[in-house]
């Protein structure tokens, strides 16, 4: 990547400030609310594709699992099914090593379209729209360099990145095996503040997520009959944050005799000027209805927006097919299982 490509790429202050008038330097979440609306009157790519977002279907399903017998059940969680056309693409993608090395890298500079520019972070990350939107505002925040996908050595830059935007947007990260369609390629992803179901229940319901430990520096909760096993990191310092979960990835590599990054989403937001840093540990990438035969099969390919309470649903067929339990069913295959899961609480407990 040389040096002009980036300049070419980047976003002036003064191209804009005609799309966000007060804006200054320094206030980084208006700079991806300018960058938006720039890229959403100058890239017709994202204009079609944010009109496909807005054209997308909701159904809502709520859950108080597992149900009480003889109890008026308070549902306390919802899950939404998405039927959004626009992510047919990203769902049903090859992301094998060989498919991988034949295709033209989409995040490298040299490879985005003329009109895809953004704004930089710290001299290493650009922060682009992503053109088949999930939400309004939609970012793929990559590397600027061709660079696999990794998180060890950058959940720091993650953790950053989360209070740069100050609590107006939520960042999210998928592991190179379980979600990102650029598995060869770093980057981040982020989206409006509340804007995902499992931000909500956990900054509304600490109730129901057990406490495993608590300080003054910082604690760690677990999910519990909430489909999904899922670890949550809250702290007030990103040095805490950043400790806790590497002792959690190394338990993680234990569990699953492996040496390499286990399978994991990632979510991490600011909230009342605390950290949140939610992992959601995974046993698959795509459930089995994605490889069913005929009928049975689904486009379904759960990334962290799926885990974290969006199902995106491609076809018209799958999302009229969605319901209560094939969600359970998705869930309970795509999430860390349930014995493992017991072990890490057991070694987090101790
Ligand atoms: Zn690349």
């Amino acid at each position: 990547m040389s040096i002009s490509v980036l300049t070419q790429k980047l976003l002036a202050i003064n191209e804009l400030k005609k799309f966000h008038q007060d804006l200054i330097e320094d206030d980084f979440s208006g700079l991806l609310y300018a960058t938006f609306l720039h890229q959403k009157e100058n890239w017709g790519m994202l204009s079609e594709g944010w009109k496909g977002f807005h054209s997308s279907k909701y159904k809502h399903y709520d859950f108080d699992w597992p149900a009480t017998k003889g109890v008026v059940s308070h549902k306390w969680f919802g899950i939404k099914a998405q039927f959004n056309p626009t992510r047919f693409i990203s769902s049903s993608a090859k992301v094998d090593t060989e498919t991988i090395q034949n295709r033209k890298c989409f995040l490298c500079l040299n490879n985005l379209p003329e009109e895809q520019r953004g704004v930089l972070f710290e001299d290493q990350l650009i922060v682009l729209c992503n053109p088949a939107p999930i939400f309004n505002e939609h970012f793929t925040i990559s590397h600027i360099e061709h660079k696999p996908q990794s998180i060890l050595t950058n959940i720091n830059l993650m953790m950053r990145l989360t209070k740069a935007t100050g609590g107006d947007y939520s960042i999210f990260y998928n592991g190179p095996n379980c979600g990102a369609s650029a598995p060869d390629h770093f980057h981040f992803q982020a989206c409006p503040a509340n804007e995902l179901p499992a931000e909500n229940d956990i900054i509304h319901h600490p109730e129901k997520f057990r406490i495993l430990f608590s300080d003054e520096q910082f604690s760690v909760s677990v999910s519990e009959n909430y489909l999904r096993n899922i670890i949550i990191i809250k702290s007030k310092t990103i040095d805490s944050t950043v400790k806790v979960f590497n002792s959690i990835y190394q338990l993680l590599q234990e569990i699953n005799r492996i040496s390499s990054e286990p399978m994991m989403n990632l979510l991490t937001f600011l909230n009342e000027e605390e950290f949140y840093l939610v992992i959601f540990p995974r046993e698959k990438h795509r459930p089995d209805v994605y490889f069913a035969e005929g009928e049975e099969r689904m486009l379904v390919s759960p990334g962290l927006v799926d885990m974290a309470g969006i199902l995106v649903t491609p076809l018209q067929k799958d999302f009229d097919k969605m319901n209560n339990e094939l969600i359970e069913k998705i869930y309970g295959e795509a999430s860390l299982e349930q014995k493992k899961f017991n072990t890490l609480i057991d070694m987090i407990s101790k």
